[in-house]
């Protein structure tokens, strides 16, 4: 906080103290001692005294200590610093103490340099001209103005925030028997800070700073033990911390005397609080901070957590502080309430938008404008340009993400989107705990499956685990492409036939052999090549057989003796039938009852092997178990997992029988050199430990129940709903122009999922006519997000 010339020059009167008792109680309280009284001429006998030279001095400003710059020529200018009389000298001895650990363990970092004098020694005891005694010791001069003084670009505040988490660094070793002292500025102390609220005279202001401070000795002040505690700085601010002559780097910390054994975190919250004061938008300023911050010591999620009660709780101890010392001081008031307005503005400005506020210091990347992000048009061209002309973009307007966490995504610009599409992120984007898994065994090994190691073994017994009989042996690979690239090639090889039988609209990948059992893939009115039949996709709402109608599933299953004959016909047995039960590609159908065991039957008796591509709907997200075979009540031959098996990270995996793993034949080997390795398992393994914990399947069922109620309500008001589909987290809402002739209204589908974005929601299309609002957000999607998404897509159909 600000530091106080007048009072550099004259006394912080102890008559005023009176006011209410100085609430430092191991000593006199250095805020409520007067500063030393040396005049220049007194400074220049000092700083002679110490160096052995003379010296210019000159006056610089202190809150409780006083400060001299001293030019004596040499290398660069000095700081001979009086501490206050009421100063313990083991504090003293603390702050010294601490800057030398910093020099040794921090060389680079801009801060003040402890300097010996002619003895040796780095503090002298010395008398002042009104007989009191203090500590007199020399640091070096740190050049530049305050930060408070510069303009606050997004890339300083990384810088500053970068700097502080190095100085934490440097400080983590650090101990000193008088780390603990006793601070009013330490918020593990905040409750003695609240009591001096009673001098804030505005009736109205002085219940918010209480009941901010109030809620923080419940909510936050209990956590405050468990979290990582070291010695900080505790007063990086705006006039602490000093930028360069250009106002672009930050060229040094200064004022190690507030320093304190407290929460790590504190410090980025007094430094957070202090880069949001007088900002045009506090939030992405100290977004841009934590950044910085994070890019060299990554928080906590409980120190995260605890953020905003900690600026919420330093903005309450600041006024309550001025106020205090405003009445101990009424003829200097103007200046000790310097800072109020701009204290107040904030707190106010927080504590009403407690929401976003919190939301935005909890998860990092919230509200973050992000420094240097390329316009998106250069990305376009650049893209274009390098990456070929085969790769669509989502939306007109591309959306260049930046960061991700949860169900939400950050964009370059620094705004939030509910993410309601992704599922790969299958656990939330960046789960910190498959992030750290990642990154503990990349530190430690990344081999291949050649070698023996435990991980991939254990993961393998998870997984099947989870899976009926005999799918007993896992085959890594590295995407589902592969994997269902693979499971054709047993398919095949199993079988003895060439032939596959796949569902319209269905996608199963890029290789060239999967490319060619994806009917989706196909260009309007083409047909799948000579040994491919595509079924009728199972479609009760807009197929061939529809609701109400007796026999459903079997009816659309009978599909397939037709196929296996017309294969026969042109000389084929059948390979291979792909399915992917959530029929995702395909429009976002319900399982009709029979429908899928019919197609399995018919395709065994043919001889051929069943596959179930859980690539989309595997691992929870129908809600109703681990697998949407399951929901179809059949057991596959083989299954195919992918895209949210590693959330995020590329990792497959074929699950077959015995005998069907053996079916490539004696000593033939299959090999993925990525498939299976050590970082990839470790992957699998969180993402299944999270699933479990967090009791995300649970989460699907209950959390995707209340978004189809929501949605199903929508089509109560909007006739655009013709139909609502799906389970778990996984649905659709196929959009109609018109609901008796249920004509698709993809254009207007198109149109809703613009709109969506522009309303920080992100849905997909799907389905022949593209006419599908896709909804399929990570498993983490909670109750909120669900109501959030529904009175979106509510605006959005009522504009359609
Ligand atoms: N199967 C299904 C059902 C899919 O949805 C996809 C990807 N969209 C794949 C297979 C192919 O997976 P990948 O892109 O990882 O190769």
């Amino acid at each position: 906080m600000r530091g106080a010339p007048a009072e550099a020059a004259g006394a912080l009167g102890d008559p005023g103290l009176s006011v209410s008792a100085p609430p430092e109680t191991r000593s006199p309280g250095v805020l409520s001692t007067r500063p030393p009284e040396l005049s220049p001429a007194d400074a220049r006998r000092v700083a002679r005294d110490l160096l052995g030279r003379d010296a210019d001095v000159e006056p610089l400003e202190s809150e409780r200590d006083q400060n001299f710059r001293v030019r004596a020529g040499g290398a660069g200018d000095l700081v001979l610093k009086i501490s206050n009389p009421a100063e313990d000298p083991a504090v003293v001895d603390f702050q010294t103490r601490a800057l030398r650990h910093v020099e040794a363990c921090a060389p680079r970092l801009p801060v003040p340099r402890v300097v010996a004098d002619v003895r040796g020694g780095a503090e002298a005891p010395i008398r002042g001209p009104d007989g009191r005694s203090h500590l007199a010791r020399l640091v070096t001069f740190v050049p530049g103005v305050p930060f408070g003084s510069a303009p606050r670009r997004p890339a300083l505040l990384r810088e500053l925030g970068a700097i502080l988490a190095e100085l934490g660094r440097a400080l983590r070793g650090f101990f000193h028997p008088a780390a603990d002292h006793e601070l009013l500025w330490d918020l593990k102390r905040a409750d003695r800070a609240r009591k001096l609220l009673v001098h804030v005279p505005d009736a109205e202001r002085r219940a918010l700073a209480d009941g901010v401070l109030a809620r923080f000795e419940i909510r936050a002040r209990p956590r405050l033990p468990g979290l990582r505690a070291q010695v900080i700085h505790n007063d990086v601010s705006r006039w602490n911390a000093l930028v360069d002559a250009g106002g672009t780097r930050i060229s040094g910390i200064v004022d190690f005397g507030d320093m304190v054994h407290a929460p790590l975190v504190d410090d980025v919250a007094v430094t957070a609080s202090e880069v949001m004061l007088g900002a045009a938008e506090p939030l992405p300023a100290a977004a841009a901070l934590l950044a910085g911050y994070e890019e060299v010591e990554p928080l906590r999620p409980e120190e995260r957590e605890l953020l905003y009660d900690l600026v919420a709780a330093r903005l309450a101890v600041g006024v309550a502080i001025s106020a205090w010392r405003a009445d101990a001081r009424p003829e200097n008031r103007e200046y000790i309430c310097s800072d109020d307005p701009m204290l107040w503005s904030l707190l106010e400005r927080l504590v009403d938008g407690e929401r976003a506020a919190r939301e935005a210091l909890r998860e990092p990347g919230a509200a973050a404008p992000v420094a240097g992000a390329a316009d998106a048009d250069a990305l376009l061209v650049r893209r274009r340009r390098l990456l070929g002309p085969a790769l669509s973009h989502f939306y007109r307007r591309p959306l260049h993400l930046v960061r991700g966490r949860g169900t939400r995504l950050i964009d370059a610009s620094g705004r939030s989107y509910l993410d309601a599409y992704n599922n790969v992120p299958h656990v939330g984007h960046c789960h910190p705990e498959v992030v750290a898994a990642i990154a503990r065994q990349a530190a430690l090994l990344n081999t291949n499956t050649r070698y023996l190691h435990a991980s991939v073994l254990d993961y393998a017994e998870r997984l099947v685990a989870t899976l009926p009989e005999p799918l007993r042996v896992c085959i890594f690979v590295c995407s589902g492409s592969e994997a269902n690239d693979l499971a054709w090639r047993l398919a095949r090889a199993h079988s003895g036939g060439g032939g596959a039988l796949v569902v319209e609209g269905a996608y199963h990948g890029t290789t060239d052999a999967i490319a060619a059992l994806s009917p989706g893939e196909l260009p309007a009115g083409a047909s799948p090549p000579p040994h491919v039949r595509a079924l009728p996709a199972p479609d009760d709402y807009r197929g061939r057989y529809r609701r109400g109608e007796p026999r459903l599933g079997e009816r659309y299953a009978e599909h397939a003796g037709e196929a296996l004959a017309s294969l026969r016909a042109a000389g084929l047995a059948p390979a291979a039938c792909f399915v992917d039960p959530l029929l995702s590609s395909s429009g976002i159908l319900d399982p009709l009852p029979g429908w899928l065991a019919g197609v399995f039957a018919a395709v065994r008796a043919a001889g051929g092997v069943c596959v179930a591509d859980e690539v989309q709907g595997g691992f929870g997200r129908r809600g109703d178990g681990m697998w949407s075979f399951q929901a179809h009540g059949v057991v596959p031959d083989v299954v195919t997992l992918g895209k949210p098996i590693g959330n995020g990270h590329p990792l497959a995996a074929v699950v077959t029988s015995p005998a069907i793993a053996g079916a490539l034949g004696e000593g033939r080997e299959f090999f993925s050199t990525f498939g299976g390795n050590p970082v990839s398992c470790a992957a699998g393994l969180a993402v299944l430990d999270v699933l479990e914990r967090e009791g995300l399947v649970e989460n699907a069922r209950r959390v995707g129940a209340r978004l189809r109620q929501g949605l199903e309500s929508l089509a109560e008001r909007h006739a655009w709903v013709g139909d609502v589909r799906g389970a778990g987290l996984f649905l659709g809402v196929d959009l109609v122009r018109d609901r008796q002739s249920r004509e698709p209204a993809g254009r207007e589908a198109r149109e809703v999922m613009e709109r969506m974005r522009e309303e920080g929601v992100l849905v997909g299309t799907d389905g022949p006519h593209a006419n599908v609002l896709k909804i399929r957000p990570p498993l983490c999607f909670s109750e909120a997000d669900a109501a959030l998404l529904v009175e979106a897509l509510d605006r959005c159909l009522a504009r359609a």
